[in-house]
């Protein structure tokens, strides 16, 4: 049975890692119709919007959709195309896994966490009011009358909404998800002895959920603290579930655990609906140089087989790059010390991983 995705080659750097993973997933024999859409900062001269009608018509029909990076234009109406996808499609989970391949340069071996974050409320739902303006004013009087508390008058200020309801959702995601994967603990992250109503609801929330899968170990920490353990022995940890802002911010925070955005995958995911991309951005100065690392977009579109079913050939396609990166041979120039000027273009680091999936298929 064929597939039909959504692809979107994006700008910069993203339609030659395109190019590359399309090979990549196309040698596991999977058989896929690409439907290619534009988004991004190339869109615009043709349809005036970096997200036009038809490329989201086309993941609402298709369900899945694979995305390269996308240049957020600067001064347009848009804070972030990414974001305004996420939002549209309601796709609340943010599913990020960190994992060592051997051969990375990284301080660190032997991680593999996986990041589950909230995608749609907390500090980032755009709720905000401007320092000056009239609504600011009165909000602040408002606050200052109902509970008492004084805000200086020349602030800015953001609202960060945190529900049951998502977070019932989130919560519940990221056991189902260790639960499938064989996975031993959650971690549940919040700064609930300073935030009561937002982050202690969060934690609430996690508390009564954990309750329903007495098969998986359940603990919570302080995002402080997380931040601090996640460097002095990420080993203890197995799937971390977040509110939005601390899991971007641990997010990245892993990525550089593992040897940086160049190997750093993510999906967002809703209730019938995914789109899976690389973490990192559109590196514009690279652009048609054949230079850099294709992996995360690779591991995204692994990510998408195992969501589509297809979790055997996904496998394969891992252990394809796994050898590619543990031989050493075929590298882009991130992977090596500074200085060291032996290593291959994108296209042949695809190559190389073309070659092994054919000897395992
Ligand atoms: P960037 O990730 O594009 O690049 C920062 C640096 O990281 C690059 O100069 C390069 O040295 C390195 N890098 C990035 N990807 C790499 C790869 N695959 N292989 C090797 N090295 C790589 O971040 P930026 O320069 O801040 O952003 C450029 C544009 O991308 C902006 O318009 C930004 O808004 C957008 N962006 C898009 C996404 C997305 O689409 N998911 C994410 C982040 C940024």
């Amino acid at each position: 049975m064929g597939y039909r995705i959504t692809l979107i080659p994006g700008d910069g750097i993203g339609p030659e890692i395109t190019d590359v993973v399309k090979e990549c997933i196309e040698a596991t024999g999977v058989e896929i119709e690409w439907d290619i859409q534009e988004a991004g900062e190339c869109a615009i001269e043709k349809y005036g919007t970096p997200i036009p009608e038809k490329t989201l018509k086309s993941i609402e029909e298709n369900k899945v959709c694979l995305k390269a990076p996308l240049t957020t234009p600067v001064g347009s109406g848009f804070r972030s195309v990414n974001v305004y996808i996420r939002q549209h499609f309601n796709l609340y989970v943010c599913l990020r896994p960190f994992k060592f391949y051997e051969g990375v340069r990284s301080r660190y071996s032997n991680i593999d966490i996986i990041v589950i974050r909230e995608n749609m409320e907390d500090l980032y739902a755009g709720i905000e009011f401007q320092q000056g303006n009239k609504e600011t004013e009165e909000l602040i009087d408002f606050i200052e009358k109902k509970i008492g508390k004084r805000i200086n008058r020349d602030s800015g200020i953001s609202i960060k909404p945190i529900s049951i309801t998502n977070s019932e959702r989130i919560v519940r995601f990221a056991f189902e998800y260790a639960r499938k994967n064989r996975r031993k603990k959650v971690t549940a992250i919040h700064k609930a002895n300073i935030m009561k109503f937002t982050d202690g609801l969060f934690l609430d929330i996690s508390r009564r959920v954990a309750h329903e899968y007495s098969d998986i170990e359940f603990e919570d920490k302080i995002v402080d603290n997380m931040a601090m353990q996640l460097v002095q022995k990420p080993e203890l940890y197995d799937v971390l579930v977040c509110p939005n802002l601390y899991g971007d911010i641990l997010s990245d925070l892993c990525a550089g655990l593992i040897g940086g955005l160049g190997l750093s995958p993510g999906a967002n995911i809703g209730e019938d609906i995914a789109v899976f991309e690389a973490t990192h951005g559109s590196a514009p100065k690279y652009k048609g140089l054949n230079r850099v690392n294709p992996s995360a977009l690779l591991l995204a579109g692994i990510m998408m087989l195992d969501y589509i079913g297809e979790s055997k050939r996904a496998t394969k396609l891992e252990e394809a790059l796994a050898d590619v990166i543990k031989e050493g041979l075929y590298l882009t120039y991130d992977f090596r010390d500074p200085g060291d000027t032996n290593y291959v273009g994108t296209r042949e680091m695809g190559r190389a991983i073309v070659e092994k999936v054919r000897e395992k298929i």
